[in-house]
C-alpha cells in the first residue's frame, strides 16, 4: 500500500464474562493497532463500577501494566481511532462515556455516520450539549432521549435512527452489545473463550487472546452478552442484495491473518494477484511487493506468472504507518523513511512492482524512481485494485475527488506520469471474482456506484464547528 493511501477509521474490541477483561482488551487492541494509530481507550467494569482511560497515542503508550491493574472487571469495551470524523485530540477518543439518568453508557465506533450532523442539531436545538465532535456521540444523545429511553428495545430504535457506515460496541456496567449498520459496511465478529464472549473488528484480534471465532454480526443484527447468555436481534431487516461490505478490507485494510466477511484476507490478496497476472502479463526477472499489504497479491502474481518473487522493497517498522497519520504534512514528512530499496534485488533486472492501490500517485512515482535509480532496467506497476476515482464516504478517509490521480488521466496518463514502463490495474470483474458472492460488496471508490444517497454528506471536519470550545491537551481518564 501507498503511504498515500486512504486510512482507516478503527478498530473494536470487546469482551463479556472474563476475567481480566481489561488484560484481554489490551492485546486485542493491540492487535488491532494498524487500524488506527491516533488514539486508544477502554472502559471496563466489575458490574458496580465503571473505569475508563483513554489518550492520543498508540496502544502501547496509552495503557502501562499499573493502568491496567486500575481497571478490573469482566466486561468491557475497547477502541483504537484514526479519525474521519472529528479531529484528531483527546476529546475524541473513545470509547465515549455518558451518564444516563438510568446508568452509565460506552460506545465504540467504526464508520461514518452520514446523517449526524442533523441529529446533532435537533438535539443541540433542544438544549443537549456535546463533549466531542465525533459523529459517534449522537448514539449517547439518542439512547439518553426519554423517547427512545422509555420503549422497549430501545438500543434497536436508537441504532435504527441512523445512517451510514458503523459497527458499534457498546457497554451499560453489565452487559455488551455489538451492532452492525443494516449494509453490513465494516466487519465486526464473534468469537468465544471459555464461558466468556468476544467480539472483535478481526479476527485477528480474536487469535491474539486465543478466543475461537463463533461467526459474524450480521448486518442489521444488535448481539447482547449479559448474564442471561447471548441475545440476538435484528434492528433492521435485511434487504436482499443489498448488503455493501467495503471492499477495500479485503484489499488492503484488514490484516493478512484475519477473516473479513468469511474471507481468508491472505486467500483473497493471492487470488487478487494471480488474477492480475492473468489480465496484465508481463515478461520480467523479479516480482517486487510493496510491503506489507502488496505482499499477498505479489505473491499470487508470481506464482501465476512464474516470475520470482524478492523483497526489493524493506520496510522500516519503527516508522509508522505513515497513511494513517492525518495530516498530509506528516505524511509528506517521514514517507521517504518507511521503505527502502534493496540495490542487489532489483540492479539489471526487470522489475515488478506489485501493490494494492495507487490514490494520489505521488508515492509511487517516487518508488518507480528509486528502483530506477538503484540499477533496475525495466519497472511495471501491477495493481491489486481497479483505479481509485471516487472518494469514501463511509469511514474511510480518503482523498477528495481532484486529488484522486485516476479521477484526473486516464491509465496511460497515470503511468507517463509515474515513469513506469508498464502500468495494469485489476479489473473491476476481477476484484470480486475471488469472493463467493459477488455482490455483497461496496466499490463505489472504483465504480462510483454508492450503495446509499450521498448528496447531502459532510466531511471529515463537519462537526468542527459545532465544538469550537475544544481544543483542550491532555489525556482524559475517568473513573465512575
Ligand atoms: S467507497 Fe470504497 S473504501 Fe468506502 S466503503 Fe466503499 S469500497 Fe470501502
Amino acid at each position: 500500500m501507498n503511504s498515500e493511501s486512504p486510512r482507516e477509521a478503527c478498530g473494536l474490541f470487546g469482551v463479556y464474562g472474563i476475567p481480566d477483561a481489561a488484560g484481554l482488551i489490551y492485546q486485542g487492541l493491540f492487535a488491532l493497532q494498524h487500524r488506527g494509530q491516533e488514539g486508544a481507550g477502554m472502559v471496563v467494569s466489575d458490574g458496580q463500577k465503571v473505569r475508563s482511560q483513554k489518550a492520543l497515542g498508540l496502544v502501547s503508550e496509552v495503557f502501562a501494566m499499573t493502568d491496567l491493574a486500575e481497571l478490573p472487571g469482566h466486561l468491557g469495551i475497547g477502541h483504537v481511532r484514526y479519525s474521519t470524523t472529528g479531529s484528531s485530540r483527546p476529546q475524541n477518543v473513545q470509547p465515549l462515556v455518558a451518564e444516563c439518568i438510568d446508568g452509565i453508557w460506552a460506545i465504540a465506533h467504526n464508520g461514518n455516520l452520514t446523517n449526524a450532523r442533523s441529529l446533532r442539531q435537533m438535539y443541540q436545538e433542544a438544549g443537549a450539549i456535546f463533549q466531542t465532535s465525533t459523529d459517534s456521540e449522537v448514539l449517547t444523545h439518542l439512547l439518553a432521549d426519554p423517547m427512545y429511553r422509555a420503549r422497549p428495545r430501545r438500543v434497536s430504535r436508537a441504532l435504527n435512527e441512523l445512517k451510514g457506515s458503523f459497527a458499534f460496541l457498546l457497554m451499560t456496567k453489565n452487559c455488551v452489545m455489538a451492532a452492525r449498520d443494516p449494509l453490513g459496511f465494516k466487519p465486526l465478529c464473534i468469537g468465544r473463550k471459555g464461558d466468556g464472549v468476544v467480539f472483535a473488528s478481526e479476527t485477528c484480534a480474536l487469535a491474539q487472546i486465543g478466543a475461537e471465532y463463533v461467526r459474524d454480526v450480521a448486518p442489521g443484527e444488535l448481539v447482547v452478552a449479559d448474564e442471561t447468555g447471548l441475545h440476538s436481534s435484528l434492528f433492521s431487516e435485511p434487504v436482499p442484495g443489498k448488503c455493501s461490505q467495503c471492499v477495500f478490507e479485503l484489499v488492503y485494510f484488514a490484516r493478512p491473518d484475519s477473516m473479513i466477511f468469511g474471507e481468508s484476507v491472505h486467500a483473497a490478496r493471492c487470488a487478487l494477484g494471480r488474477r492480475l497476472a492473468g489480465e496484465h502479463p508481463i515478461q520480467a526477472d523479479v516480482i517486487v511487493p510493496v510491503p506489507d499489504s502488496g505482499n499477498s497479491a505479489a505473491l499470487g502474481f508470481s506464482q501465476q506468472s512464474g516470475i520470482p518473487m524478492n523483497y526489493g522493497f524493506i520496510r522500516n517498522h519503527y516508522v509508522g504507518r505513515t497513511f494513517i497519520m492525518p495530516e498530509a504534512s506528516k505524511r509528506s514528512g517521514s514517507v521517504d523513511m518507511k521503505l527502502a530499496v534493496v540495490p542487489d534485488v532489483v540492479k539489471g533486472k526487470r522489475v515488478v512492482i506489485v501493490d494494492d492501490s495507487i490514490i494520489r500517485g505521488n508515492t509511487s512515482k517516487r518508488r518507480v524512481a528509486w528502483l530506477r535509480k538503484a540499477g533496475a532496467l525495466e519497472v511495471h506497476l501491477r495493481i491489486a485494485s481497479p483505479p481509485a476515482m471516487h472518494p469514501c464516504f463511509f469511514g474511510i478517509d480518503f482523498p477528495t475527488k481532484e486529488e484522486l490521480i485516476a479521477s484526473q488521466r486516464n491509465v496511460e496518463a497515470i503511468r507517463d506520469y509515474l515513469g513506469a514502463d508498464s502500468l495494469g490495474y485489476i479489473s473491476l470483474e476481477g476484484l470480486l471474482s475471488p469472493f463467493r458472492s459477488k455482490v455483497d460488496y461496496c466499490t463505489a471508490c472504483f465504480s462510483g456506484d454508492y450503495p446509499v444517497d450521498i448528496s447531502r454528506v459532510q466531511g471529515k471536519q463537519a462537526l468542527e464547528d459545532y465544538s469550537p470550545m475544544l481544543n483542550l491537551d491532555g489525556a482524559v481518564k475517568t473513573s465512575k
